[in-house]
């Protein structure tokens, strides 16, 4: 089973992503945390991400799409894969449509959160990550929208999308995340 969980920062795909993991005992796969902890190891693709991810901007595809291939092939022993801020852009999803294909999986469903733009800057003030602040905040929702909302319309093609309300409490979103998977 693979499910890919959707949304625009902020909008709870890592909160629901940890009650979905266990429910479903799928391996959690979340490029912003793998992100982080090539930075907070100094490894050669942390210091190459960390400019982006400082700036609220994308990190390049090529660096991601290699990182989680690297993963999948590492994390094949549970019941299938939840991919959680990935793909961020058209060039991503067509790589792992690929990826999937050559271990004959599929995506089963994508899971869009959906929740307003106030309230996503709300919420990730008050998360206070270290690329949380006004600014950088205010570039990644402009870069959701240019560069992976596209994505929403893809998957809609497809017929994987559900959306589901991201504003609701979390014991309710993941209710609704169960019913419509
Ligand atoms: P997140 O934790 O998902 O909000 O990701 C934090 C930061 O990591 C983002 O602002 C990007 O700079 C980078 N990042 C995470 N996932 C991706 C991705 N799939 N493609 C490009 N950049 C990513």
């Amino acid at each position: 089973m693979v499910i890919v969980l959707f949304g625009p920062p902020g909008a709870g795909k890592g909160t629901q992503a940890d009650l979905l993991k266990e429910k479903l005992d799928l391996q959690h796969l979340s490029t912003g945390d793998i992100l982080r902890e090539e930075v907070g190891n100094r490894s050669e693709l942390g210091l190459s991400a960390k400019k982006f991810m400082d700036a609220g901007e994308l990190v390049t595809d090529e660096l991601i799409i290699e990182m989680i291939k690297n993963k999948m092939i590492s994390n094949h022993k549970k019941n299938g894969f939840l991919l959680d801020g990935f793909p961020r852009t058209i060039s991503q999803a067509e790589a792992l449509d690929e990826m999937l294909n050559e271990n004959s999986l599929k995506i089963d469903k994508v899971v869009s959160l959906e929740v307003e733009d106030d309230d996503l800057i709300e919420r990730l003030l008050l998360r206070g990550r270290n690329d949380d602040n006004k600014e950088t905040i205010t570039n990644r929702l402009e870069v959701y929208k240019n560069q992976t909302l596209p994505i929403k319309e893809y998957y809609t093609q497809l017929g994987l999308l559900i959306r589901i309300k991201g504003n609701d409490s979390i014991e309710e979103v993941f209710k609704n995340i169960i019913k419509s998977i």
